[in-house]
Order: structure tokens, then sequence, then C-alpha cells
């Protein structure tokens, strides 16, 4: 993909780039002052206008954490095909500057780190442990907008988005771990599996699945 096919509109992600797993894995990678700085003002444009940031960071804010742009959600350049991480060390959500190549892009990427964030500051979650990251990733994919194109999509015919919906987190709660562990996809499958329940149905902050 090269990046002015990249820059010339929206168009959806592919699977692997919608995947994110914690960033700052390739950073020879030189920041490009363009691509920097629109990374910023989409990102501030989020913050300000998209609905389930605004509500991210507000459910942040009830937990004691006032989130900063530019302090805590960072533009940077990235990994090929990463759109972004949460950096359980440094509590800076990362976004790929390089990667990231449109408004409703940066909404879904900000809104599925904010989930993790959340998750990092609401439970003390042990980042070694994959069943904890298992978790927040079905979380995060299933809370923020990484599905919702199946859901669209199968509603629009009738068919029932909730299994779809399910089935798409686990995948993508599959992908995410396999990003940050050297297992094998059955391992992955098994500790996504033995999790699933439970944080499928843990929609915090949120009431339920966001429409
Ligand atoms: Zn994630």
């Amino acid at each position: 993909m090269t990046d002015s096919a990249r820059d010339s509109g929206e168009r959806r992600p592919t699977e692997a780039e919608k995947q994110s797993f914690p960033a700052r894995v390739n950073r020879n990678i030189d920041s490009n002052h363009r691509k920097h700085n629109r990374c910023l003002e989409w990102a501030e444009n989020s913050c300000r206008k998209a609905p389930y940031v605004k509500f991210m960071l507000d459910a942040m804010k009830k937990l004691g954490c006032n989130v900063d742009l530019g302090k805590h959600i960072v533009c940077e350049p990235c990994g090929e095909n990463v759109l972004g991480g949460f950096d359980f060390h440094r509590k800076q959500v990362v976004l790929c500057e390089n990667v990231i190549y449109s408004q409703s892009c940066m909404n879904d990427v900000l809104t599925h780190e904010l989930i993790h964030a959340y998750d990092f500051a609401r439970i003390k979650y042990d980042v070694n442990n994959l069943r904890h990251l298992a978790c927040t990733e079905i979380r995060a994919a299933n809370l923020s907008g990484d599905c919702f194109f199946w859901k669209e999509f199968f509603s629009r015919f009738n068919f029932g988005w909730k299994g779809h919906q399910k089935k798409c987190a686990r995948n993508r709660a599959v992908k995410s771990i396999l990003c940050v562990s050297d297992i094998n996809k059955d391992e992955a499958e098994n500790i996504v599996s033995s999790v699933f329940e439970e944080c499928y149905k843990d929609t915090e902050p949120f009431e339920r699945i966001p429409p």
C-alpha cells in the first residue's frame, strides 16, 4: 500500500490494519512533519467531536484520570500494519501517524485504545498475563467501531448481527494477542475462549454494546 493510496480517501481498513498491539516495536521510521501534524489534528477533532471518544475520555475522568492530548495521547510513526497501541508502562495511547488514513479511522483507533487505557486504570491488570490481555482485547473489539461494519451489514440484510459481532470480537482478540506473544494460534484461541463470555458481557463504561 502506498502513501498516496492511503491518502486518497476513506476506506475500510483491512483485518491486519485493524489489529493493534503495544506499539513502539519498529521505531526506526522517521517522523514525517506533515503526517505528524495531520495525526494531531485528527486526534484533536476526535477528542472534541467523536461521541465514543468523548464518552471514553469522560469515563476516564470519572476514574480520576485526566487524559491529556499531547501527554497521554501521542502521534508517532509505527511499523507497517499497526494502527495504534496502548503503552502500559508510559500510560500513553500511541497513534500511528504513518498508518491512520482518515478521521473516521482515527475515531475508531482512539476509542479502541482508550478502552485499553480504561481497563488499565480500572483494574490493575497484569500485562504479562495473557488472559488479562485477551480480556481487554475482546472488550476493545466489541465496544469500539472495530466490528461495526458487520453489524451494519448484517442488520441491513436481517441476519443476526449478534453472532457475527461475537465472532468478530473473538477473531480480533486472537489476532491481537498473537501479535504480542509467541504462542501459536491454538493456544491463543484457547486463552481467548477461556475468558470470552465474561469479558464480552462486560460492557463498562457503556451500558451495552454501543449502537
Ligand atoms: Zn487492542
